[in-house]
């Protein structure tokens, strides 16, 4: 069908992003076990939120049930994973999502409404964004875990108060001050809700997240996290108090109004969930160790403490150079730029996995260590 000139518009919006060095194309990826193979060429890949590596376990497709959780579309799989998901965070159920973007959209659209006040940190991620826009609160977004800021926007008038954060920040790898806010959360009567898809099966005894890990996992109301990351499965979820998931399944637009999770995801996930993880999650914090040192030791400036070792370059421009500079010495870093970090702020975002061997980080590194005196 012919659009003649009424698509146009797209035309001048493409060249304003263009203009802005900030174009995004597509590329396309064959990932096996530490790699990624692009353009014929094989990469150490250090871009897979696959972070524990569980070898691949077979997926036994059959009938998707092709309807909302609400009408057919509930199976036993669904239930026996929420069980299972509700036990590791310790919580009285579950609820999952057919990904974690939806769990965050769904279950905050959910729980706050118009009249009650969000805190949301200033780096929390895009869905998180989106699922505060969605909820009708008034949201006030607080400086990155300034505890300040945040104790003040919680005086607030407003009928039920919500504070949400991310456990591992994804963009810049850093855990939340859970201790602090877990203490104002209580002090306050604020509801605490914490999407951990970073930290989650990672951090803590047992992979049970960064709450865990903190010691705050009582002062927790609601647990939002991915199946995708960790895990290398794929979906959302959320694990809170019964009463909690059953607003969800009465109110959360995102569920209600779209098909279910495939069940042999649901058993996938699950599959995984109870797979041996311990010895894949010492793994990845031995390797986050040799990466961390190694690039320090090279003279970079990392921050970080886990396995997401952010590289800040600064300029969007030259943080697409060093990415190309790395890829020609087979490391696929990407860039990453504007709007999903600041202006100016540009970085190679390594995200570290159980699947590197020694040999993949020291390749890494090699390349990382000709890049320095090029970039910086
Ligand atoms: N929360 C955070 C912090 C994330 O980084 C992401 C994905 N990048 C999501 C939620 C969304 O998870 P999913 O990929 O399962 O949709």
């Amino acid at each position: 069908m012919d659009s003649g000139h009424r698509l146009d518009f797209a035309d001048a919006a493409l060249r304003r992003i263009r203009q802005d060095r900030l174009y995004r194309r597509l590329q396309r990826g064959a990932v096996n076990g530490p790699h990624i193979t692009i353009d014929g060429q094989r990469l150490v890949n250090l871009c897979s939120n696959d972070y524990l590596g569980i070898p691949a376990t077979p997926v036994r497709t059959g009938q998707c049930q092709s309807s909302s959780r609400l009408v057919s579309g509930n199976d036993s799989a669904h239930d026996d994973l929420e069980a299972a998901l509700a036990g590791h965070k310790s919580q009285q159920a579950g609820l999952v999502f057919p990904t974690g973007y939806m769990a965050n959209t769904g279950v905050i659209q959910a729980v706050a409404q118009k009249g009650d006040l969000i805190m949301s940190d200033e780096l929390n991620h895009s869905s998180i964004i989106d699922a505060c826009r969605l909820s009708g609160a008034r949201v006030v977004v607080y400086g990155h875990n300034d505890m300040g800021g945040l104790e003040r926007g919680l005086g607030r008038n407003a009928e039920n108060r919500f504070i949400v954060t991310e456990g591992i920040f994804s963009m810049d790898g850093d855990y939340s001050d859970m201790p602090h806010i877990t203490d104002i959360a209580a002090r306050t009567g604020a509801i605490m809700i914490v999407d951990d898809a970073h930290g989650d099966f990672v951090a803590g005894r047992d992979g049970r997240g960064v709450p865990h890990m903190f010691g705050v996992a009582d002062k927790t109301d609601i647990y939002i996290s991915s199946l995708s990351k960790a895990l290398g499965s794929f979906g959302g979820y959320v694990a809170s108090d019964e009463r909690i998931i059953q607003l969800c399944v009465n109110r959360s637009r995102p569920f209600i109004y779209t098909s279910a999770m495939p069940a042999f995801i649901a058993e996938h996930a699950l599959e995984r969930f109870l797979s041996d993880r311990e010895a894949r999650r010492q793994t990845l914090l031995g390797n986050t160790k040799m990466m961390a040192d190694g690039l320090r030791s090279i003279g970079y400036d990392i921050q970080s403490q886990t396995h997401i070792i952010p590289v800040v370059v600064g300029r969007e421009e030259d943080a697409v150079e060093m990415g190309k500079f790395l890829f020609k010495k087979g490391v696929f870093v990407q860039p990453i730029r504007y709007p999903t970090v600041p202006k100016g702020r540009a970085r190679l975002r390594i995200s570290v996995t159980a699947w590197l061997t020694g040999a993949d980080i020291n390749e890494s590194l090699e390349a990382f260590e000709g890049a320095y005196g090029r970039f910086f």
